[in-house]
């Protein structure tokens, strides 16, 4: 029409296109509260709304920069075949691929790292909401899968992130062969005795729920984050009856024994440490210490982690009171089985 919209406007829509989602502006509104949160202050409190503990989305990241100590080790997940089933609906599968990619910057919707917790050697696979909503394809069933050889090869803890919609459904069985593959994952921390554990993050549903993500020996869930199979309309649709208040949160689920317990996001690497502690062999922490097999572990690392995992190892008897009481159980239960051998 004029210069103003032919010329300024497409110019000032090509300038903000390529930006990623989530800061867009400066201030941005709690989904729980209405209250305004300003960016610098809200990532400085790890993505939790400050006027009413709301656990917000949160970059995969920042996560990880959370969880673990001192920095971590990106490990490269395996390459699997795209599109194998030359997937269309209203746009090709191909192409989904391609611009989740560029928009993540990541191959697919699992990122794995190495580093330490409480100076425990510990390796993370969490899922990226922001690839196609952190569906499990093949990639994300052999990122797990992959992160559980390490563990077993490195003697090292693993820790779960789901935040996932569920199988990604372009994929179709494939994406569900991945509930049985990455339940081998899990076989196979078992059968290494090393703690697996899964901290359920808004939102964890569908097939990720319905496979490894309810196997974890310790479940850990964020405040308010949806966890369940199916979802509440479509359940209540089924079963014709209406659910209660709460249903399919966090602390519905540790009510009612699906879920251990629930950790605020800024306590949940201290969390962590002190499971390790209990969990893992104590000479674990030290082979970290002396630089052993975990020679990625940057300097510096493990000196405040190491002391605090120490205390938590040496107060045990203090700390079992907290230790939720099947978990004990489980435990005595191994010893019987381990006796009998
Ligand atoms: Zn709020």
């Amino acid at each position: 029409m004029n210069w103003l919209t032919n010329f300024i406007r497409p110019k000032i829509r090509s300038m903000v296109a390529g930006q990623k989602e989530v800061p867009d502006n400066l201030w941005q509104k709690c989904p729980s509260c209405d209250g305004m949160l300003f960016h610098r202050e809200l990532k400085e409190n790890s993505n939790v709304c400050y006027h009413c503990g709301h656990h917000l989305k949160i970059y995969v990241t920042e996560r990880l920069d959370i969880l673990f100590d001192d920095g971590y080790d990106l490990l490269k997940s395996p390459a699997v075949k795209q599109d194998p089933l030359k997937f269309k609906d209203r746009k090709r599968y191909a192409d989904r691929l391609k611009e989740a990619k560029a928009k993540t910057e990541r191959e697919d919707a699992i990122v794995l790292a190495q580093g330490t917790i409480g100076g425990f050697p510990v390796i993370v696979a969490a899922f990226d909401f922001e690839f196609m909503g952190g569906s499990m394809g093949a990639a994300v069933g052999e990122g797990i899968l992959r992160a559980a050889e390490v563990a077993v090869e490195e003697q090292a803890a693993l820790i779960v992130v789901p935040a996932s919609g569920g199988a990604r459904m372009q994929e179709g069985a494939i994406s569900l062969m991945q509930m049985p593959r990455t339940v081998i994952a899990r076989q196979l921390m078992k059968e290494a005795r090393l703690p697996y554990f899964v901290l359920l993050t808004d939102p964890t549903t569908g097939g990720v729920s319905a496979s490894f993500a309810m196997l974890g020996d310790v479940h850990i869930a964020e405040p308010g984050a949806m966890i369940g199979f199916a979802g509440k309309r479509v359940i209540e649709e089924t079963i014709r009856q209406q659910l209660p208040d709460g249903f399919q949160t966090a602390e519905y689920l540790v009510e009612h024994g699906m879920v251990d317990m629930v950790v605020a996001r800024k306590d949940q690497r201290a969390t962590f440490a002190k499971l390790l502690g209990f969990l893992m062999p104590q000479s674990a922490a030290l082979s970290v210490q002396h630089g052993g097999k975990s020679k990625r572990v940057k300097t510096g690392a493990s000196g405040k982690a190491l002391e605090s995992a120490h205390k938590a190892s040496g107060n045990i008897a203090r700390y079992v009171a907290d230790i939720p009481a099947d978990l004990t159980a489980a435990n005595s239960d191994k010893k019987q089985k381990r006796a009998k051998r």
